[in-house]
């Protein structure tokens, strides 16, 4: 069993974090945390682990023994990580998943999700969006949307609609975050004749060039649409929003950075400055 945990270098006198996941050679988690360590100045070494979807829990405890200081979580990991913490951020709780963890002295891992407000993060401060008062419709209500909703009723919307393909998932959702705020689910071919300010696609489907089926009209005129996938040129989200006149669309690079600055503080007590790294990947 142990052959098949991931090989670690660690080397004494500097603190080792890592992301895990399956797979995980896209990930740019190992560049990001890199690029906040040299602009902060923090002795560090950051490595992407590829884990057998059976060993996760026996490879953090590896890590965690190895001396490992945190490590991000990514899929298909979200919700074990969740299972397997001892204590979680309230954040997390709600979320139902992590996606940030803390190896604690005595032992103990400390679970933290950090990509809802990577997400807000993104929105308020780099795009210069108004979540206050606006009604959104997010596409999707998989792991990663219900890691937002929280840190996005914080932000006061007048109402959070969600659409998903699996409509169980989308109140399975909305039902845990009924005290926080207005929220309600839809089928896809109900969402027709509403119109929404800022349409957030949270599910997986840009990545396989595919739309979830939104009829036309649903983007208010000068609305925002925000793709939480991310690529290197515009995803087919956002040209469908351009098609729906939309005023302005974003991919999710910057909620990608967001959430790792994030980690980062939680782990090294500073903040990175995310938009010099969101700007150095886009180059
Ligand atoms: P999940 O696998 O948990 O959820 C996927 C979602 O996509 C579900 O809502 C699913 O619907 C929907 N979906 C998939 N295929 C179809 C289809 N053919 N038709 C309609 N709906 C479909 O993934 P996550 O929630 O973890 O992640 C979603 C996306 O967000 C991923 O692409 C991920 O890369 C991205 N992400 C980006 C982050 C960032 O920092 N930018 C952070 C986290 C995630 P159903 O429930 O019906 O299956």
């Amino acid at each position: 069993m142990t052959a098949r945990l991931p090989r670690l270098k660690l080397q004494s006198g500097i603190d080792h974090y890592c992301v895990i996941g399956n797979p995980i050679s896209h990930s740019l988690s190992p560049q990001i945390h890199r690029a906040f360590a040299e602009q902060t100045a923090q002795q560090l070494d950051y490595q992407a682990l590829l884990v057998p979807e059976d060993a996760f829990a026996e490879t953090l405890c590896a890590i965690g023994s190895q001396g490992m200081r945190g490590a991000n979580i990514t899929l298909p990991f979200k919700h074990e990580a969740w299972a397997i913490c001892d204590r979680r951020s309230a954040r997390a709780e709600r979320a139902g998943a992590v996606n940030t963890i803390s190896f604690a002295e005595d032992g103990t891992l400390h679970g933290d999700n950090t990509d809802g407000i990577g997400l807000v993060r993104d929105l308020r401060a780099n795009l210069k969006v108004t979540l206050r008062d606006q009604e959104i419709l997010i596409a999707g209500a998989g792991g990663a949307v219900a890691g937002i909703i929280d840190p996005l009723f914080d932000e006061q919307p007048a109402a959070i609609v969600i659409a998903n393909r699996t409509l169980a998932k989308a109140q399975s959702i909305a039902g845990r975050f009924a005290d926080r705020g207005s929220i309600s689910v839809l089928e896809y071919d109900d969402v027709a004749g509403r119109q929404f300010p800022l349409i957030i696609n949270g599910t997986s489907l840009s990545l396989r060039n595919e739309l979830p089926p939104l009829t036309a009209g649903v983007l208010a005129e000068f609305g925002f649409v925000y793709d939480m996938v991310y690529q290197s040129q515009p995803t087919c989200f956002m040209r469908w929003a351009a098609e729906q006149g939309a005023a302005s669309s974003a991919d999710g690079l910057g909620m990608l950075v967001e959430q790792a600055a994030e980690a980062f503080t939680l782990w090294r007590g500073v903040r990175p400055d995310s938009q010099a790294v969101i700007a150095m990947l886009r180059r």
